[in-house]
């Protein structure tokens, strides 16, 4: 079958190449794909910024049907329309995993960066991955829970970063920024989200799910999905004394800030990596009860072949969320 590949170290060596068709090992299952979401982490990966053992199929925001079952998987699952975590393994011994905290296990293999990933027709992964979807949602759009698994574990856990009442600021309209912006209104905070010039198509967006777009100003909470050192900069400004900084864009480089501030401001500094078993199980509630919508946020299915277009458009931040299809080549 033909993948998209990171075929070796270092920037660029990206490409469809032949990969090896998956068979389910016991306890496993192997999904059809029907979608899978281009991250910013798979920029990063093509970069040569983000650490992947080569050549690997890229794609980790995935959903599917499953299509065949390893040994001791339960006969229901076959069929199943599903989502399905990120992780391949981990050691299930250090202390991370026994408190459930698998994103930060050293010897953790993912798809899309370890292990083959969802940038192909067929995806290999443990049976606990799996979440199954809401009839209602459709597999493509199905793709954004793993990014809002993600936010929820940044916005979440280990208790809410957002309190009933706070002013929060999300710096960064784009996918992300639009999953924490609806979060943190769930969680009952007052939501501003600002972007750049370039972000006119994102904030419209932003106001279709009837989130306020706000000039910089002062935030209790400021969530940072930007990425970008002038983001951080102006997050770190907007923080009122005492506030919460939360940052969830990557860099993927040094950057220069007023870190000084922290102190004089006695401010709060948490992040969020990756998701966790629990963060997935919170982002399937918000979805089902309907109070965080994907489905603005899903720009273009594109064929996998066509992946150089959606690759450079979401470079561009051109729309917000683009998902390639690998069943259409
Ligand atoms: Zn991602
Ligand atoms: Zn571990």
């Amino acid at each position: 079958m033909i993948g998209l590949t990171k075929l070796a170290p270092g920037a660029g060596s990206v490409g469809l190449s032949e990969r090896p068709e998956p068979r389910a090992d016991p306890g496993h299952v192997v999904l059809a794909v029907a979608g899978a979401g281009i991250c910013g982490t798979d920029l990063h990966i093509a970069d040569g910024e983000y650490e992947t053992v080569t050549p690997v199929t890229m794609g980790h925001e995935v959903a599917g049907s499953v299509a065949e079952l390893g040994a001791g998987v339960d006969e229901s699952w076959l069929g199943a329309r599903v989502a399905s975590e990120t992780y391949f393994s981990t050691c299930g011994r250090c202390p991370y995993c026994l408190a459930g905290r698998p994103n930060l296990c050293a010897e953790r293999r993912s798809i899309g960066t370890h292990v083959d990933g969802a940038f192909a027709p067929r995806l290999h992964v443990p049976v606990t991955n799996l979440h199954r979807l809401p009839d209602w949602l459709d597999a493509t759009t199905a793709t954004l829970c793993e990014p809002l698994a993600c936010v929820c574990h940044s916005l979440l856990e280990p208790e809410p970063a957002v309190r009933p009442g706070d002013d929060v600021l999300v710096i960064g309209p784009g996918p992300v920024g639009l999953l924490a912006a609806q979060v943190a209104r769930a969680a009952g905070g007052n939501v501003r989200v600002i972007g750049t010039p370039r972000d006119t198509a994102r904030l419209a967006a932003a106001e279709q799910l009837g989130l306020e777009a706000g000039a910089i100003d002062e935030a209790d909470v400021v969530v940072e999905c930007s990425g970008s050192e002038s983001g951080m900069a102006s997050g770190l400004a907007a923080a009122r004394r005492g506030a919460r900084y939360l940052q969830i864009g990557l860099a993927g480089k040094n950057v220069s800030l007023p870190f000084d501030l922290v102190c004089f401001h006695e401010l709060t500094i948490t992040s969020g990596f990756a998701s966790t078993p629990s963060s997935w199980a919170k982002a399937l509630e918000l979805v089902t009860e309907r109070r965080v919508r994907l489905e603005p946020l899903l720009t273009e299915v594109v064929p996998l072949a066509e992946w150089e277009r959606a690759f450079a458009a979401t470079r561009a931040a051109e729309g917000i969320k683009f998902v390639l299809d690998p069943q259409t080549t």
